[in-house]
Protein backbone atom coordinates (compact mmCIF):
# COMPACT_ATOMS: atom_id res chain seq x y z
CA UNK A 1 0.00 0.00 0.00
CA UNK A 2 1.26 3.40 -0.93
CA UNK A 3 2.05 6.18 1.58
CA UNK A 4 -1.75 7.89 0.04
CA UNK A 5 -3.35 4.88 1.10
CA UNK A 6 -4.40 3.91 -1.96
CA UNK A 7 -4.60 0.38 -3.51
CA UNK A 8 -4.16 1.13 -7.04
CA UNK A 9 -3.15 4.61 -8.10
CA UNK A 10 -2.46 4.44 -11.94
CA UNK A 11 -1.34 6.88 -14.31
CA UNK A 12 -1.04 9.98 -11.58
CA UNK A 13 -1.57 13.41 -13.23
CA UNK A 14 -1.33 12.87 -16.89
CA UNK A 15 -0.86 16.26 -18.53
CA UNK A 16 -3.91 15.49 -20.96
CA UNK A 17 -6.25 15.24 -18.51
CA UNK A 18 -8.33 18.50 -17.38
CA UNK A 19 -8.55 17.25 -13.79
CA UNK A 20 -4.85 17.08 -13.33
CA UNK A 21 -4.40 20.30 -15.25
CA UNK A 22 -6.79 22.50 -13.29
CA UNK A 23 -9.10 22.50 -10.28
CA UNK A 24 -12.32 21.81 -12.21
CA UNK A 25 -14.32 24.53 -10.76
CA UNK A 26 -14.16 27.43 -8.57
CA UNK A 27 -11.70 25.83 -5.42
CA UNK A 28 -12.91 26.35 -2.02
CA UNK A 29 -11.23 23.66 0.01
CA UNK A 30 -8.48 21.18 -0.39
CA UNK A 31 -5.89 18.81 1.29
CA UNK A 32 -3.29 16.73 0.37
CA UNK A 33 -5.45 14.23 -1.35
CA UNK A 34 -8.84 15.83 -2.48
CA UNK A 35 -10.69 19.03 -3.17
CA UNK A 36 -14.06 20.76 -3.24
CA UNK A 37 -15.20 22.86 -5.64
CA UNK A 38 -17.54 25.30 -6.81
CA UNK A 39 -19.37 24.32 -9.81
CA UNK A 40 -20.62 26.72 -12.63
CA UNK A 41 -24.02 25.02 -13.24
CA UNK A 42 -26.68 27.76 -14.25
CA UNK A 43 -29.65 27.38 -12.35
CA UNK A 44 -27.43 25.31 -9.66
CA UNK A 45 -26.12 27.53 -7.00
CA UNK A 46 -23.94 25.56 -4.55
CA UNK A 47 -23.54 22.71 -6.35
CA UNK A 48 -19.99 21.68 -5.57
CA UNK A 49 -17.86 18.46 -6.19
CA UNK A 50 -15.30 16.45 -4.40
CA UNK A 51 -12.91 15.42 -6.37
CA UNK A 52 -10.10 12.94 -5.71
CA UNK A 53 -6.68 14.37 -6.75
CA UNK A 54 -5.36 11.42 -8.43
CA UNK A 55 -6.35 8.68 -10.75
CA UNK A 56 -7.98 6.08 -8.77
CA UNK A 57 -11.40 4.70 -10.50
CA UNK A 58 -13.36 3.12 -7.85
CA UNK A 59 -14.25 3.80 -4.17
CA UNK A 60 -13.10 0.73 -2.99
CA UNK A 61 -9.60 1.25 -4.52
CA UNK A 62 -9.22 3.37 -1.75
CA UNK A 63 -8.31 1.60 1.81
CA UNK A 64 -11.20 2.14 4.54
CA UNK A 65 -9.37 4.46 6.17
CA UNK A 66 -8.39 6.88 3.30
CA UNK A 67 -12.03 6.38 2.22
CA UNK A 68 -13.54 7.53 5.39
CA UNK A 69 -11.62 10.61 5.17
CA UNK A 70 -13.14 11.09 1.49
CA UNK A 71 -16.48 10.59 2.64
CA UNK A 72 -15.70 12.86 5.61
CA UNK A 73 -15.07 15.62 3.34
CA UNK A 74 -18.34 14.79 0.88
CA UNK A 75 -20.53 14.92 4.17
CA UNK A 76 -19.20 18.70 5.08
CA UNK A 77 -19.57 19.86 1.94
CA UNK A 78 -22.88 18.57 2.07
CA UNK A 79 -23.42 20.47 5.70
CA UNK A 80 -21.56 23.26 4.17
CA UNK A 81 -23.90 23.46 1.40
CA UNK A 82 -27.24 23.07 3.53
CA UNK A 83 -26.09 26.04 6.09
CA UNK A 84 -25.39 28.43 3.34
CA UNK A 85 -27.73 27.31 0.90
CA UNK A 86 -30.57 26.04 2.53
CA UNK A 87 -31.92 23.62 -0.16
CA UNK A 88 -35.30 21.63 0.13
CA UNK A 89 -33.22 18.90 -1.01
CA UNK A 90 -29.66 17.88 -1.23
CA UNK A 91 -28.27 14.66 -3.96
CA UNK A 92 -24.92 13.17 -3.97
CA UNK A 93 -24.13 11.31 -6.50
CA UNK A 94 -21.16 9.69 -8.01
CA UNK A 95 -20.61 8.10 -11.40
CA UNK A 96 -17.47 8.80 -13.15
CA UNK A 97 -17.58 7.55 -16.34
CA UNK A 98 -16.16 10.47 -17.93
CA UNK A 99 -12.70 11.34 -15.83
CA UNK A 100 -10.60 9.02 -14.13
CA UNK A 101 -10.80 10.47 -11.25
CA UNK A 102 -13.35 9.67 -8.58
CA UNK A 103 -15.37 12.59 -7.58
CA UNK A 104 -19.12 13.15 -6.01
CA UNK A 105 -21.22 15.54 -7.10
CA UNK A 106 -22.97 17.60 -4.27
CA UNK A 107 -26.34 18.99 -5.65
CA UNK A 108 -28.91 20.87 -3.81
CA UNK A 109 -31.96 21.06 -4.89
CA UNK A 110 -34.91 23.20 -4.82
CA UNK A 111 -38.74 22.25 -5.33
CA UNK A 112 -38.84 25.12 -7.94
CA UNK A 113 -35.79 24.16 -9.66
CA UNK A 114 -35.28 23.37 -13.48
CA UNK A 115 -35.80 19.41 -12.86
CA UNK A 116 -37.06 18.69 -9.51
CA UNK A 117 -37.67 16.07 -8.65
CA UNK A 118 -35.96 14.27 -11.28
CA UNK A 119 -31.93 13.93 -11.01
CA UNK A 120 -30.23 17.22 -12.70
CA UNK A 121 -29.25 15.22 -15.78
CA UNK A 122 -32.76 14.80 -16.86
CA UNK A 123 -34.60 16.94 -19.23
CA UNK A 124 -35.51 19.82 -17.90
CA UNK A 125 -39.38 20.21 -16.63
CA UNK A 126 -39.26 24.13 -16.30
CA UNK A 127 -37.45 27.36 -16.34
CA UNK A 128 -34.41 28.38 -14.50
CA UNK A 129 -35.19 30.80 -11.73
CA UNK A 130 -32.49 30.46 -9.45
CA UNK A 131 -29.85 32.57 -9.42
CA UNK A 132 -26.39 32.87 -7.04
CA UNK A 133 -26.16 34.94 -4.11
CA UNK A 134 -22.82 37.15 -4.85
CA UNK A 135 -20.69 35.71 -2.15
CA UNK A 136 -21.79 32.02 -2.50
CA UNK A 137 -17.83 31.13 -2.71
CA UNK A 138 -16.77 32.64 0.40
CA UNK A 139 -19.46 31.77 2.41
CA UNK A 140 -19.14 28.05 1.36
CA UNK A 141 -15.18 28.45 1.79
CA UNK A 142 -16.25 29.91 5.61
CA UNK A 143 -18.51 26.92 6.05
CA UNK A 144 -16.05 24.35 5.29
CA UNK A 145 -12.59 25.74 7.17
CA UNK A 146 -14.88 25.88 9.65
CA UNK A 147 -16.14 21.79 9.66
CA UNK A 148 -13.17 20.62 7.96
CA UNK A 149 -10.15 23.05 9.50
CA UNK A 150 -8.07 25.76 6.94
CA UNK A 151 -7.96 24.75 3.36
CA UNK A 152 -3.94 23.55 2.51
ZN1 LIG B 1 -6.19 13.30 -14.03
Amino acid sequence: MSVTGVVSDSQCHQPQCELCTTSGGDLLWQNEQCRVVLVDEPGYPGFCRVIWKHHVREMTDLDTETRNGFMNTVFATESAVRQVCTPDKVNLASLGNMTPHLHWHVIPRWLEDQHFPAPIWAAPRRDNTLAAAANLAQQLRQALNQKLGVSA
